[in-house]
This record gives C-alpha cells, sequence and structure tokens, in this order.
C-alpha cells in the first residue's frame, strides 16, 4: 500500500502515521524528521536551512524530492510506504507521480483553533521520538521526562507560536491545494480528526481496508 498522509501542521499526521505504518507494515517516511536527521543535525551547518525551517517556510523542492526519490529505492519499501509531510507542493506531487504514483491519500481535517494549542503544547522525546502534548506529561507529573523510555522530553525549535502561524499559512497557500490535485485522480480519503486520536486511527483503518 503506497500512502500518503495530508494535512495541516499539528493535524496528527505523525501520530496517526506511525499506527498506520504498524498496522498495514510499512515504513513510516517523514520529510520534516528525514530533514533534521540528515541536514538540521549540526546547527553550524546548512545555516540557510536551519533559517527556513526556524521561519515556517518550506525549504527547496529539489533537495526533499531527492531524499524521498533515495529512500524509497530502499528495500523496505518494496511493498509500500507511508509518506508523512511529502507532497507539501504542487511540484513535489508532480515528482511522486511521476516516480511512483500513490494508491491513496488520507486528508486529516481540523478546525484552526484546535492547531494552535495542538502544536504549541507539543513535546517530543529526543531518544524514543513519541510525541506527546505537555497536559498529558503534566498529569502524569512527568514534564522532563519521556513516560515511554525514560529519555529527554524536547520541544521542537519551530514550535513557537510565530513560527507555527507562518507554517499555517504555507500549509493554505502550498499544501492545501493539493487536496484538489489528489481529488481529481479520486485517490483522497477525507477523515474528520478532530475526535479522540484512537476513534481517529479506527476510521482511517476502516477506510483503507475497503480500499485492499
Ligand atoms: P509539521 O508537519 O508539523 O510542519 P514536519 O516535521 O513535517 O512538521 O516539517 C518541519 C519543517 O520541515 C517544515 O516546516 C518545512 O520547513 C520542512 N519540510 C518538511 N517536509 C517538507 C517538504 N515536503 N517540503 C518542503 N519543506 C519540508
Amino acid at each position: 500500500m503506497k500512502l500518503v498522509l495530508l494535512g495541516a501542521p499539528g493535524s496528527g499526521k505523525g501520530t496517526q502515521a506511525a499506527r498506520i505504518c504498524e498496522e498495514f507494515s510499512i515504513p513510516h517516511i517523514s520529510t520534516g524528521a528525514m530533514l533534521r536527521e540528515q541536514h538540521l543535525n549540526n546547527p553550524e551547518h546548512n545555516k540557510e536551512l536551519h533559517e527556513r525551517v526556524a521561519h515556517g517556510e518550506l525549504v527547496p523542492d529539489e533537495l526533499i524530492n531527492e531524499m524521498v526519490s533515495e529512500r524509497i529505492r530502499e528495500a523496505d519499501c518494496k511493498n509500500g510506504f507511508l509518506f508523512d509531510g511529502y507532497p507539501r507542493t504542487n511540484a513535489q506531487a508532480v515528482y511522486l507521480d511521476s516516480l511512483c504514483p500513490v494508491d491513496a491519500v488520507v486528508r486529516l481535517e481540523v478546525p484552526m483553533d484546535l492547531i494552535m494549542d495542538r502544536i504549541c503544547g507539543r513535546r517530543v522525546c529526543s531518544e524514543c521520538g513519541e510525541n506527546y502534548h505537555i497536559s498529558a506529561l503534566t498529569a502524569i507529573g512527568s514534564e522532563d521526562t519521556c513516560p515511554k523510555c525514560g529519555g529527554r522530553i524536547t520541544t521542537r525549535k519551530d514550535d513557537n507560536p510565530d513560527t507555527v502561524k507562518r507554517r499555517l499559512e504555507v500549509y493554505a497557500e502550498q499544501t492545501q491545494p493539493l487536496v484538489g490535485y489528489y481529488a481529481a485522480q479520486g485517490k483522497l480519503i477525507e477523515v474528520a480528526a478532530d475526535g479522540r486520536p484512537e476513534d481517529i486511527t479506527r476510521e482511517i483503518f476502516k477506510l483503507l481496508r475497503e480500499l485492499t
């Protein structure tokens, strides 16, 4: 199964992606995570890229497309994959179609007012990468330590209100039009994503099983 998960920053893509990939045994390909691992791991390198990401702008299509084309050539992508955060522009969608057309695009729809709270409250474990909302960590008295693995809890640098505002504008301008692009291909699966994560997961599984 070759899938794309489409949704604004804070729509819950990361959480749902992990669950979909486990259920359908496909690799989770997050271009944001790849970018942080491969190009943004040293603050002294790639200063321009750091700047763009820190300001909520996208990085160049060519860089992302190249990372993706290398990644899907790896053996674990043989039976499918799920893209999280890719494609994000029309040029990326056209490139992906030329590389390997996907079977379906799951779109997570969330009201904008929820998104600000979700992202600004987002915390990430520096060890296992698990995402949390600060309120959940506070509730169990574990604001600094990952309840799953004991790793240190961090906040992503681009999860601050100004950058989030710009990321949402960029999403509306450049990524939202892909909804129409994939609807025209008959590949769009729309899911309301403002409920409980487990209910959203159940709905996604149900819709994806209808495909197979
Ligand atoms: P989110 O979905 O919450 O915005 P990501 O981890 O997917 O977070 O992306 C973080 C940043 O990485 C983006 O704001 C952007 O600058 C860059 N990025 C990630 N994927 C892409 C992409 N496909 N095209 C261009 N830039 C990207």
